[in-house]
């Protein structure tokens, strides 16, 4: 299923990056030998100490989900084989040895939450979400990480990071802590390729429902996406069904994915559960790639704040919609009928006359993930795919239909991602959607950046559309007479 690579592979590549001295990896040994206490037992070794002490720290959040959890609070029985250590704060331990010797250090973390965002371990199965389990050493963040696992009899394990032998490897420990691995009775759907590149579906407790249909779904889904890019940036992927539960993040190879095969048995449950799956796979591009430049390198012990989630998140809200109705899974009505829910949640809560998209990404850390308080917050979720879909209604007329929003994702792909290798500022983000649109967005972007009202028929206008509320419900309907570009518009936006 994965791509087997020789470490002496990776070992060449790290000290080239470095330019220098060789990177030597740090390894970590995982045992869950007794799953029914929820406890991994963990051991690092480091080859040698870079000086007479070091600091360890434990990441206070992990990539995907932007709040503080506050992991250290699971971490106990420190140890090191030197014996020295003190714990200068709650997420930092200092350990003390003569500069250049090996040392080795263990400890247990409590894993008994199960939670795409926390680590656990039960009878089950292990998902070890890397953020709540490894340690860093403090300015040796780019050294790559080894894992070997000490699995139950039975038990798989799935992830995307690189497998060699029963090994898994990292390249630095960004990589680390953006691929969890998830280990128990797995049960893997067949790998599809898209662009000669493998794709597996595997997981905990599936369920009953039509698989085959449901890969070929999935294949569908990632052609539309690949097909929207023009390139896959990786050499594997994989989709990690964790069981049932809620929510989902994104990683750079993988995604993870509560998951419960029941919610495939109606038509409506298969859907939602496929655009919930877009979603989490269209990230691989917003937001792992086509990235603000405050999404990395990240640093894992305070907040990393941006005024542009209402992209990274609403845009990916939007895209599912759009991979979805591309792929064949959905008709325009769909489509319309899911945007009408998201202009129906903003226009419904009060926090809409109070927050703007850009505070609300800027605060995600302290309101939550989907917003606080419904009389002072709005939730990028909602008001988000609303204004990407304003947004490229209007490049589209602006353009007379030559160019839309997927050429902005493109565009801030390639020169931001491939060859810049950074992320964008607000002000590029704007820069590029303008020169698509051959003019200035000063209206729309005041929709992200202030609590304006949204001129919906405007924009829905440009398509034969228009917007009807009745009380607080909404329905996009078209309009009687279109003009002859509004039906072009139409034709090419949706299928
Ligand atoms: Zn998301």
């Amino acid at each position: 299923m994965l791509k087997l690579l020789p470490i002496f592979f990776f070992i060449t590549t790290a000290m080239a990056a470095a330019g220098q001295k060789p990177l030597q990896p740090i390894h970590f040994t995982v045992s869950m030998a007794q799953p029914e206490k929820h406890c991994f037992q963990v051991m690092m070794h480091l080859p040698a100490m870079p000086s007479d002490s070091l600091d360890l720290f434990l990441p206070r959040w992990t990539p995907g989900y932007y709040q503080l959890l506050d992991f250290a609070r699971q971490l106990s029985g420190f140890k090191t084989s030197d014996g020295r250590w003190t714990q200068p704060d709650s997420s930092r331990w200092r350990i003390y040895a003569r500069k250049g010797t090996p040392i080795t250090v263990t400890y247990t973390i409590k894993a008994e939450k199960h939670f795409v965002a926390n680590p656990y371990l039960g009878p089950d199965h292990a998902y070890i979400l890397p953020g709540g389990v490894f340690l860093y050493p403090g300015g040796m963040i780019n050294s790559p990480a080894v894992i070997h696992l000490h699995s139950n009899p039975g038990w798989t394990s799935a992830t995307g990071l690189t497998k060699d032998g029963s090994d898994y490897y990292a390249h630095d420990f960004d990589e680390l802590y953006d691929e969890p691995i998830l280990a128990g009775p797995l049960e893997t759907l067949p790998t599809f390729t898209v662009r000669g590149v493998p794709h597996t579906f595997t997981g905990i407790d599936l369920g009953d429902f039509d698989k085959t249909g449901f890969n070929r779904d999935l294949q569908k889904i990632v052609e539309a996406g690949s097909a929207l890019i023009g390139d896959i940036p990786y050499d594997h992927y994989v989709f990690l069904a964790i069981g049932d539960g809620r929510g989902g993040i994104e990683h750079a190879n993988s995604c993870s994915l509560s998951f419960n095969g029941k919610d495939l048995q109606t038509e409506n449950g298969r859907r939602r559960m496929l655009s919930f799956i877009a979603h989490e796979y269209f990230h691989g591009y917003n937001v792992k790639r086509i990235r603000p430049v405050e999404l990395g390198p990240f640093d894992y012990q305070r907040a990393d704040r941006t005024n542009l989630l209402w992209v990274s998140e609403g845009f990916t809200v939007y895209y599912e919609y759009i991979l979805l109705n591309r792929a064949g899974i959905t008709n325009a009505d769909d489509f319309f009928h899911a945007l009408e829910n998201n202009i129906a949640a903003y226009e419904n809560t009060t926090g809409h006359l109070y927050q703007s998209l850009t505070e609300a990404s800027y605060e995600t850390w302290s309101d939550g993930p989907f917003g606080g308080s419904l009389e002072k917050t709005i939730s990028y979720y909602d008001k988000g795919p609303v204004v990407a879909a304003l947004l490229d209604l209007a490049i589209r007329h602006q353009t007379h239909n030559a160019s839309s929003l997927d050429d902005v994702m493109v565009r801030l792909y390639r020169e931001y991602y491939q060859q810049k290798k950074r992320g964008f500022s607000d002000a590029e983000f704007r820069q590029t959607c303008e020169t698509i649109a051959g003019t200035s967005l000063d209206e729309l972007f005041s929709y992200a950046t202030t609590t304006k009202d949204l001129d919906y028929d405007k924009y829905l206008g440009y398509a034969g559309l228009r917007l009807e509320r009745d009380g607080k419900t909404f329905h996009i309907r078209p309009v009687a007479q279109r003009e002859e570009l509004q039906t072009v518009i139409r034709n090419a936006w949706l299928h």
